[in-house]
């Protein structure tokens, strides 16, 4: 078998059509949805991440501020930032890029981002909102996983067992949360999983989520399966590669997602997603 692709660069072009549509709408109303973007420090991953962030927001048509801080910045300050934006009124998303330096408290700055504005889904109101099936903003990358189930016909899993490798709170949990919502029997594999293969032989859908290169292999493989890779490793010759062994991987799996252009353009196509939806919420809340 010879799997089929699942290409995160097209479903992105569709849904960023979609919300650049909305977003005329909410702009003929008087709302452009406008979204913060937070760095500290100079991580040259996280800045190129922001620059994409931002230039996805101009592509559509938001508002977008990038503030940018040197590393010393304190944790008192970064809260007060966070707090004059949760009372900006141009501004409906806001998203502090981690990792945030050492001095600072990751949770607590997270936690002070009002959850009408956390767009990135990772306070714990947006967590606690998944978990017991209200509204509430989604994690940005798992949501983009289930994007691409969807976009393949697969949008009820009832009857499917979907197997997370990883259980970050960022990633593996809420993918296993929205599985579950989606009808999948869940089971979720991480670091002190005593035979993984044996986990993911029985799934009809697998989700590598762990920051290792392949960890999933050809022999892990049920034939047909769909695998969606999240991990974004760098291979021996520095480029950019997944967790999944896709060379193998993809003689066996039905359907496979690339890194890159699989996973990675999905998460900043749904924050955008997230923001339009803040900015809805806020125009509706206000009609
Ligand atoms: P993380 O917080 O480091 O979590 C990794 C998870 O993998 C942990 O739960 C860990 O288990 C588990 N794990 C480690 N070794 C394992 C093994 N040998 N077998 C099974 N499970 C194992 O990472 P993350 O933030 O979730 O990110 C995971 C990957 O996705 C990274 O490569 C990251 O760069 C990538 N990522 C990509 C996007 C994107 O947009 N494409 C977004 C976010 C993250 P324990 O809990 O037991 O330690």
């Amino acid at each position: 078998m010879t799997a089929q692709l699942i290409d995160g660069n097209a479903l992105s072009r569709q849904l960023r059509g979609e919300v650049r549509e909305r977003t005329s709408a909410l702009k003929s109303r008087g709302i452009t949805p406008g979204l913060a973007v937070v760095l500290v420090g100079d991580n040259p991953a996280s800045q190129v991440y922001v620059r994409n962030k931002v230039l996805a927001c101009e592509d559509v048509g938001f508002h977008s501020v990038l503030e940018k801080y040197d590393a010393s910045l304190t944790e008192g300050e970064l809260l007060a930032r966070i707090e004059a934006l949760n009372n900006d009124p141009a501004i409906h998303g806001i998203l502090v890029q981690l990792p945030l330096p050492a001095h600072i408290d990751d949770h607590k700055v997270i936690e002070a981002i009002s959850p009408a504005k956390d767009v990135d889904g990772f306070h714990v109101a947006s967590a606690g909102a998944l978990l017991v099936g209200e509204a509430g903003f989604k994690a940005c990358t798992p949501y983009g996983c289930m994007k691409m189930l969807e976009s393949i016909g697969m949008k009820d899993l009832r009857g499917k067992h979907a197997v997370v490798i990883g259980r970050s709170n960022i990633v593996g949990k809420p993918m296993a949360l929205m599985l579950l919502a989606a009808n999948a029997t869940v089971t979720v594999c991480h670091s002190g999983t005593q035979d993984l293969g044996a986990m993911t032989r029985q799934a009809d859908v697998v989700v590598a989520a762990v920051g290792k290169r392949n960890v999933l292999t050809a022999d892990m493989v049920k034939p047909g399966a769909v695998v969606i890779d999240v991990g974004m490793n760098r291979n021996d010759d520095g480029k950019l590669c997944g967790d999944v062994d896709f060379n193998g991987v993809s003689r066996v799996a039905g359907w496979i997602t690339p890194v890159p252009g699989g996973v990675g353009p999905m998460t900043i196509t749904m924050l955008l997603v997230n923001t339009l939806e803040a900015a809805e919420r806020l125009a509706a809340a206000q009609a």
